[in-house]
């Protein structure tokens, strides 16, 4: 035990070539090790140089994680000033005030300060209990398509049907209400949710790499990472507000975009996955005044069978 607790608290990678400095570090690396690429030196760099690996994953993810979301709201930001922008926005004529957005994000912030920070230093341990690979150099991009296109369908499914029985009676009142604060979202509101929500859902993003791995044996930290920032664009963009004649879905039609997410906070029913179209689809949860007259059509055409197909029997 105590062994593993050591092996968790320190570093696995080549410890000699360790340097006072980060640079210093990356140089001994790059001498070393000659055939790897740009990303994959500053990585191993890190990991010998902070000579801890808990602390060098928990410090990258956070630092990532800040980054891409704020970073990724940003464009929004901007185009929330742009006059052009204004006739692609879903909601005509609600403008989420600069207080708004500025007493959204101070609440984002606090979450991942006190919630999700002190949570960050589990993940390098769990990776590790699961076999999750952080050496160099990294998978080939076929390993990381497959597998992360795999996580996008394992939690766009655990994000329906949680997200669905988060808007059942209680569960809705006090947990998933706080999210529904904005009915007309923006960028910034993506990550606006409860603790407890936060962690429900959170599951998704997280628990579809640790099973996959947990199974497989077969799954590298860095692929996680482009798993985390993809899902983080995509929350984000489904939060954005605008829809674009040049918005992924209308190339990709089963992907959901904001077009989607935007219906499901305007109604408060329906529209429940988070990247795909397919199981609000085939569950006939699409949200929305269109889905419901085509609902209604599809009742009605249905009943009118069973009636012609009745009368036939008589
Ligand atoms: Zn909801
Ligand atoms: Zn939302």
């Amino acid at each position: 035990m105590f062994v593993y607790f050591v092996e968790f608290w320190s570093s696995s990678y080549n410890v000699s070539l360790a340097a006072a400095t980060y640079s210093e570090t990356y140089r001994n690396i790059s001498d070393a090790y000659i055939h790897l690429n740009l990303l994959e030196r500053l990585w191993a760099a890190w990991y010998a140089y902070m000579q801890n690996d808990v602390i060098a994953t928990g410090l990258m993810i956070f630092v990532i994680h800040e980054l891409f979301y704020f970073g990724r709201c940003l464009p929004w930001l901007v185009i929330d000033g742009i006059p052009y922008f204004q006739k692609y926005k879903i909601q005509q004529g609600k403008v989420n005030s600069w207080k708004e957005q500025w007493q959204c994000t101070r609440t984002v912030l606090i979450s991942h300060f006190t919630v999700e920070l002190p949570q960050i230093w589990l993940f390098h341990p769990i990776c590790n209990y699961f076999g999750m690979s952080h050496d160099v150099p990294f998978p080939s991009f076929l390993t990381m398509f497959y597998q992360i296109s795999l996580f996008f369908c394992l939690e766009d499914t655990w994000h329906y049907w949680n997200h669905r029985l988060l808007h059942y009676g209680p569960f809705y009142k006090y947990i998933h209400k706080q999210h529904h604060l904005y009915s007309a979202p923006f960028g910034l509101a993506a990550e606006y949710a409860s603790p407890i929500e936060v962690m429900i859902l959170g599951l998704g993003t997280i628990g579809s790499p640790i099973l996959w791995c947990a199974l497989t044996k077969n799954l590298h930290i860095f692929t996680v990472y482009i798993w985390i920032v993809l899902r983080l664009f995509q929350a984000v963009d489904a939060h954005s507000g605008y829809e674009f004649p040049w918005s992924l879905h209308h190339f990709l039609p089963f992907w959901a975009g904001a077009d989607h997410h935007d219906d499901h906070h305007k109604y408060f029913i329906g529209n429940y996955a988070s990247s795909f179209r397919w199981w609000d689809f085939l569950l006939d949860t699409e949200a929305g005044p269109k889905a419901k007259a085509d609902r209604i059509a599809r009742q009605q055409s249905k009943s009118e069978k069973a009636a012609a197909a009745a009368k036939k029997l008589e």
